[in-house]
């Protein structure tokens, strides 16, 4: 197989193929030949490993899960990308490619079809502009995954890896926290893509609880919460509360109050016994 971290040997692929990079799609393809190893590592924990990657491009990824996992199952949305990697890989005869939009697809049924009694993971080095509605439509939907690696853009990884209750947290850093246990792995630097995006990229493993991390009597509200708590992140929350939640302020100061948590405290300050205390509240009224 040529070596798909070559820039030569990539531009002749695509050059066969016809191919132009499509900025809308993030199509930013990795040439750093010691990433993706490392990257399979962590996503392959054992013998019985399926993987979902998301956004194979022309599979230099792909290849080091083939080479490691049961079985792997690559979406990509660009159907042009199809032939490539026909040609890249197709010497697997555990992998298939879905020609699908991830947001789309039934994460349940799909892992119920292809990997039936494997251990699931999701590896992939994910296009910047739906880094945050793919990690939660992964943990949302409890399709039932055990881990999660993905390369995102450095801040991103930052502020999920980020405690909750700190200045770096944000609405993300509590979601993710309430399914997951976030681990930093190592960066990236932007000179390791072509073509170079503009800023640098961080590895991070998400490991899924059984059970989420506090129990909530409804999760859809206590996201509400978590998301009208963050709109005015500089606001106290008796205010963020009040104009997020279409609450006045004296009914958010009395479920503040019975919840246990001061009205003037900013929104980052908060725990997710905090959230959970507060929507747990709400949910009651
Ligand atoms: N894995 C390759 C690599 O590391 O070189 C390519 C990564 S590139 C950052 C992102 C890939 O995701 C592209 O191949 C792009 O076409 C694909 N993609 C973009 N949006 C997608 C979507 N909604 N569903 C599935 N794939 C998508």
């Amino acid at each position: 197989m040529d070596d798909l971290t070559n820039i030569s040997v990539i531009r002749n692929i695509l050059k066969k193929h016809n191919f132009s990079f499509s900025k809308s799609l993030g199509q930013n393809f990795l040439v750093n030949p010691a990433v993706c190893p490392k990257m399979a590592e962590y996503a392959v924990t054992d013998d019985n490993t399926g993987v979902i990657e998301i956004g194979p491009g022309i599979g230099v990824l792909t290849n080091e899960l083939c080479k490691r996992a049961k079985k792997v199952v690559a979406i990509e949305l660009d159907s042009s990308l199809l032939p490539v990697l026909e040609e890249t890989l197709g010497e697997y005869d555990n992998l298939t490619v879905i020609n699908d939009d991830v947001l789309k697809l039934d994460l349940k049924e799909l892992i119920r079809e292809q990997f039936k009694d494997m251990n699931v993971t999701v590896c992939a080095n994910l296009p910047y502009y739906i880094t945050s509605p793919v990690i939660m439509k992964l943990l949302e939907e409890k399709p039932g995954i055990s881990s999660i690696t993905v390369m995102i853009q450095k801040e991103a990884a930052q502020r999920i890896c980020s405690k909750v209750g700190t200045r770096e947290s944000g609405a993300l850093t509590v979601a993710v926290h309430y399914y997951c246990d976030p681990v930093f792995r190592f960066s990236v630097s932007s000179g390791s893509f072509i073509p170079q995006p503009k800023v640098d990229s961080s590895v991070i493993t998400l490991d899924v609880y059984e059970r989420p991390s506090v129990e909530v009597s409804d999760e859809k509200l206590f996201f509400r919460v978590i998301k009208a708590g963050f709109s005015q992140r500089r606001k106290t929350i008796l205010n963020s509360f009040s104009s997020g939640l279409s609450l006045d302020k004296k009914t958010v100061n009395d479920i503040l109050n019975l919840a246990g948590v001061d009205p003037a405290l900013r929104v980052e300050k908060l725990t997710l016994e905090d959230f959970k205390n507060i929507s747990d509240v709400i949910s009651k009224r």
